[in-house]
């Protein structure tokens, strides 16, 4: 694959953008072709549901690199165009205005779409979902028209909207299914610490509650809101609604190319598909993780932009494989919370600092090994953590509830931890909790 010389990256986010800057990085000298459905060069997503949907960010602040990026790169750009078809005999593309694209090599960076409710439930017009700026701009345009907010769905996007929501104040109500915030990606203690600040900030949250219906109804006055109905009964009025209830990847293209996909498109560690000219990167693959200890598919910012890279060195010939541990983070209200690691499958967690004082970490163990981190404004207990996990180096339960413990320490090479107090001896800030995630 060295003498690759016209690599094609169909999607334009933020992996295909780090892709191309990886790849002219790598040494590849030959034509780049960029092609995105949306009309926008690749931008942002994070902040879409954090600073620019309160108003406090331009559409320019979000570009991922600047225009001129593409240029001197020399890339070339169908945007505002999709992918219709690959074809993999004639190593070409053919988008959905007939043009072909040919190709040497392929990148996929085709990323996710959001899961939207059954048209049993709403009729299309009457929810709102957002993944795209263009979802935000409708969003921040019918906003002010919006006093009563009804968000389905608790998780990411559910509670950074309704953090942002609230403070530019509108009453907002957050509708999630399950019987706790984040069940199956937090400990109760972490859930509860979510709700505590929702509250506290006048977002009601509503767990246990299964959306059946919501419709349009028009008052005798002529005005129109929604009605929001959940299955024990309960109505919701609205003005505005917006669903966050998770995405599916984008892998319909690879499949009806017969690639391999399995809830994503199936990459090895060197982001290379089953056909040797195809690799693929971001929030679309499933990828076999060292470090987790199996495969999977992450919505992640770290994902999109390290896998891509690793992408890059794939098809301009060199060996990099992709063994990262996971992480998020996400800004609601005053508080950061980092997420390091897979807590799939933990069986203890310990708290570390104390929740009621928004400063605190939950360390998660599986079968005595340490396996992920979530911290609550404690970056640096983040960033040891992330060491820890990369080096896979041992953390006990009691280290980690120990505050007076030094995590960075322990992410030292493993010879440091032969040094280090074994037991706390003070401070030890909780319990060993013994318990299955529910
Ligand atoms: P998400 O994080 O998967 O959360 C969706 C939540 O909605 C889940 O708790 C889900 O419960 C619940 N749900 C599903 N169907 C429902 C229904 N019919 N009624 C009520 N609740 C329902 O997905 P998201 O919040 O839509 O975010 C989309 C993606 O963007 C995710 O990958 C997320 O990680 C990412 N994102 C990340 C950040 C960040 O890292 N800061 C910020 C925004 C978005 P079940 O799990 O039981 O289905």
């Amino acid at each position: 694959m060295t003498h690759t010389r016209h690599i094609v990256v169909v999607g334009a986010g933020q992996s295909a953008a780090q892709f191309i800057e990886a790849a002219r990085g790598a040494g590849h000298v030959g034509r780049l072709t960029l092609i995105g459905d949306e009309l926008p060069l690749p931008y942002q997503r994070p902040p879409l549901s954090k600073e620019y949907l309160a108003g406090a960010r331009s559409a320019d602040w979000l570009s991922y690199r600047e225009p001129h990026f593409y240029s001197r790169h020399d890339v070339a750009t169908h945007l505002g165009r999709r992918v219709a078809a690959i074809d993999r005999a004639r190593q070409q593309v053919q988008l959905d205005d007939g043009t072909a694209v040919e190709y040497d090599a392929l990148c996929l960076a085709t990323g996710t779409r959001v899961r939207r409710l059954p048209e049993t439930v709403v009729a299309a017009g009457d929810v709102h979902y957002l993944r795209t700026i263009a979802d935000a701009d409708v969003l921040r345009a019918q906003l002010p028209s919006a006093r009563r907010v009804v968000i389905v769905g608790g998780g990411f996007i559910g509670l950074e909207v309704a953090a942002v929501l609230s403070r530019l104040g509108h009453e907002v109500v957050v509708l999630e299914v399950a019987p706790r915030l984040l069940p199956r990606v937090a400990a109760p203690e972490l859930s509860a610490f979510l709700y505590r600040q929702h509250a506290a900030h006048g977002v009601r949250i509503v767990c246990g509650a299964s959306v059946v219906s919501i419709q349009r109804q028009r008052h005798p006055d002529k005005s129109d809101a929604l009605l929001v109905k959940t299955a024990n009964g309960d109505d919701w009025p609205a003005d505005m609604v917006i669903a966050g209830i998770g995405i599916l990847p984008n892998e319909e293209l690879a499949a009806a190319a017969k690639l391999v996909c399995d809830d994503g498109i199936v990459v090895d560690e060197t982001a290379c598909t089953s056909d040797p000219n195809i690799v693929a990167a971001g929030d679309c693959t499933r990828h076999p993780n060292d470090i987790v200890g199996r495969a999977l598919r992450l919505e992640t910012v770290h994902n999109a932009v390290e896998q891509a890279k690793v992408a890059a060195q794939t098809l301009c010939g060199r060996v990099s494989r992709y063994a990262q541990t996971p992480w998020v983070w996400s800004d609601q209200f005053g508080f950061r919370l980092h997420v390091v690691g897979q807590i799939d499958g933990y069986d203890s967690h310990v708290i570390r600092g104390d929740p009621d004082h928004g400063k605190f970490a939950v360390c998660y163990f599986r079968q005595g090994r340490f396996i992920a981190l979530h911290a609550v404004n404690r970056p640096a207990e983040f960033a040891a953590a992330r060491r820890l996990l990369n080096a896979r180096a041992e953390l006990t339960p009691e280290q980690a509830a120990d505050t007076d413990f030094n995590l960075a320490g322990a992410a030292q090479p493993a010879r440091r931890l032969e040094f280090a107090r074994p037991w706390p001896t003070r401070k030890r800030s909780a319990a060993i909790l013994a318990e299955r995630p529910s």
